[in-house]
């Protein structure tokens, strides 16, 4: 079990407007004040007008009036306040959250759905500052029903008793409502993030979706999860309805009690019929008071629950952010060694103690890939890792760029443990290409500028020249300001790819991945990224992840991978020499090629 470290604090937030707070507080009361004394103000100035005096009745009714203007005023100044201060604070928090989910890191990604980074950041800090303001509502209900109470009680304290006694009551069954219904809500919202995720990976699947037939069984999916989370939200609203009608029936049977006990304590003498008919009047709002107090529990209750959803993206316990060092690297040189890795890839429960906080780890699934895997790139050489789908490749890059850890064993960039290096040195000595890099829905320019914002306009146009886009760009009608879509639908595989070789050659790192680059290209496209990577040559240490094998004849070395081991190095010719897998491997490529030609 871990202990938690990092806890996002709500009066963070709340500090940074706490004028705004104050005013929007005080303006609370003095409203909550008029609504107090408007009813005992309009009972005297009636009472003068039976009695006669209209002077003093008139001078009533002056002041009612503009306390009927003061509250409008003060209402839309609350109003005013809440709306340019909450978005502001719910800004905040979410953008806090968003830069937190920055910095997790890729198996945590790799573990969890999108819908609870999504919900996280978009949803819950919304939920916390609107119940935040509410509750300012649901206080100040519950202090001027105090005065009223205290009212009653001065009137009468029979009926006060009564109706203290009534309360309590009212206040036990919510309170027990509020219990149920907060621990239905929490479900709730985890049932609500398993939607957004499957919506957002049908939107990004559309094609699939539609030419691989997978509509019928994905509707099926969506259908059953939204019903999970529709059972759910009417179990809640259902159990809330029992409890209510249960309280609205105890509250107007208890109304009719305090009736005949006013028509009792009147027939004795024991109170006025002015006065009794005041109380009677203020009936709702003295058992508002339990309502209030259940609605306050609700709200406490939503603010704790969306706090604790967003701080567990905090909290390193499930949500895991990257760690770095602090050695930075002037020159880096582009030396790369693997020194007995051993990694494995690993899932894992995650079982939350509800009371507090605390999260039970326990392995699910591991799957081992490498064991004290040993090998060096010398700097500025050209090497290329081949080998069946699943031997490792990938992992491979993923831990030289340290987006995966290793077990045991040590990855060093010339010389030092990555782990040791800053974010900098390390972001900025590696640049890597995946099979599908992810393009913005931006310009082309801004694509580039996204990975060096201070990019001249000529180093966009060599970035786009070395990576054989030019001809491409020069055809659209407004060129590099051309708009892409999102994920760059609107570009080819090459052309999405060349551009994102173009964004890493802006970048100037010392070592470059292309992670199967080429492999979902046709011939002619990968000549071009092919020619491009020739052009980097002795520039930079250039890793080429491949399992075709025609585009890395030319390297200085090939890593020939299978089931986590290297099992043979050497030049293609070398390979293609001693090597009989290697050299059945590029026959049958080549068969292939021939039959496509
Ligand atoms: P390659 O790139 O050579 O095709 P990978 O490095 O992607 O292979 O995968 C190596 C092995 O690790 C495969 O058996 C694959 O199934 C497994 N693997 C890859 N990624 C994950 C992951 N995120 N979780 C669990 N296993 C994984
Ligand atoms: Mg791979």
């Amino acid at each position: 079990m871990k202990k938690s470290n990092k806890k996002v604090k709500l009066s963070k937030y709340l500090k940074k407007y706490s004028w705004q707070i104050i005013l929007y507080l005080f303006l609370f009361v003095v409203s909550t004040v008029i609504d107090v004394f408007v009813p005992i103000m309009a009972a005297e100035a009636v009472e003068l007008v039976t009695l006669g005096q209209t002077r003093d009745a008139i001078i009533s009714f002056i002041i009612l009036a503009v306390a009927a203007v003061a509250s409008m005023i003060v209402a839309a100044l609350l109003d005013f306040l809440y709306n340019k201060y909450s978005t502001k604070m719910i800004k905040a928090i979410s953008l806090d959250c968003a830069m937190q989910a920055f910095k997790l890191d890729s198996p945590t990604y790799a573990s969890h759905p999108t819908g609870n980074f999504t919900q996280r950041i978009i949803s819950d800090p919304g939920r916390i500052i609107n119940r935040l303001a509410s509750l300012v509502g649901y206080i100040s209900g519950c202090v001027s029903t105090v005065f009223v109470l205290c009212y009653v009680i001065a009137m009468n304290w029979i009926i006060g008793l009564c109706v203290i006694l009534l309360i309590l009551i009212v206040s036990v069954i919510e309170y027990f409502r509020s219990k149920n219904r907060n621990k239905n809500f929490k479900k709730n919202l985890k049932l609500n993030d398993r939607i957004v995720s499957i919506t957002n990976e049908v939107i990004k699947s559309e094609k699939d979706i539609k030419t691989s037939g997978l509509e019928g069984k994905l509707s099926q999916i969506i259908d059953e999860r939204y019903d999970d989370y529709f059972k759910q939200t009417i179990k809640t609203a259902n159990q809330n309805l029992y409890f209510r009608i249960g309280r609205n029936f105890l509250t107007n049977i208890s109304m009719y009690g305090i009736l005949i006990l006013g028509i009792f304590l009147m027939e004795k003498s024991l109170i006025a019929m002015s006065t009794f008919m005041l109380i009677y009047s203020y009936r709702g709002q003295m058992v508002g008071i339990a309502m209030y107090f259940s609605s306050l529990l609700d709200i406490f209750s939503d603010i704790k629950i969306s706090l604790g959803r967003i701080n567990e993206l905090f909290d390193e316990k499930e949500y895991v952010t990257e760690k770095f060092g602090v050695k930075t690297l002037e020159n880096v040189q582009g030396n790369i060694k693997f020194k007995n890795v051993s990694f494995a890839y690993r899932e894992y429960n995650y079982d939350r103690n509800k009371k507090t906080g605390d999260v039970n780890i326990t392995l699910k699934n591991e799957m081992p890939v490498f064991k004290k895997l040993n090998f060096e790139i010398e700097p500025n050489t050209t090497v290329a890792f081949v080998g069946k789908s699943g031997s490792g490749k990938s992992t491979i890059v993923g831990l030289a760029s340290k987006l995966l850890l290793a077990d045991k064993g040590k990855v060093l960039i010339d010389n030092v443990d990555i782990k040791d290096l800053t974010k900098e040195t390390l972001r900025n000595s590696i640049s890597l290409v995946n099979q599908f890099p992810y393009i913005f829905d931006m310009s082309i320019k801004d694509n580039l500028l996204l990975a060096k914002e201070d990019a001249t306009d000529e180093e966009i146009a060599s970035a786009i020249e070395e990576s054989f886009l030019k001809e491409f760009v020069d055809t659209l009608p407004n060129g590099v300001d051309t708009v892409v879509g999102e994920s760059g639908v609107k570009l080819s595989g090459g052309q999405r790819q060349r551009l994102a070789i173009a964004r890493a050659l802006l970048r100037k790192s010392s070592i470059i991945i292309f992670d199967e680059s080429t492999s979902s290209l046709d011939n002619f496209a990968q000549e071009h990224i092919k020619k491009c990577i020739d052009g980097l040559k002795g520039k930079s240490t250039i890793i080429i992840v491949a399992h075709r094998l025609s585009t890395i004849r030319n390297v200085d070395n090939i890593f020939f991978l299978d089931k986590g081991k290297i099992v043979d190095q050497g030049t293609f010719d070398e390979l293609y020499k001693n090597n009989q897998e290697f050299k059945e491997m590029f026959m049958v490529e080549n068969i292939q090629d021939k039959m496509d030609e």
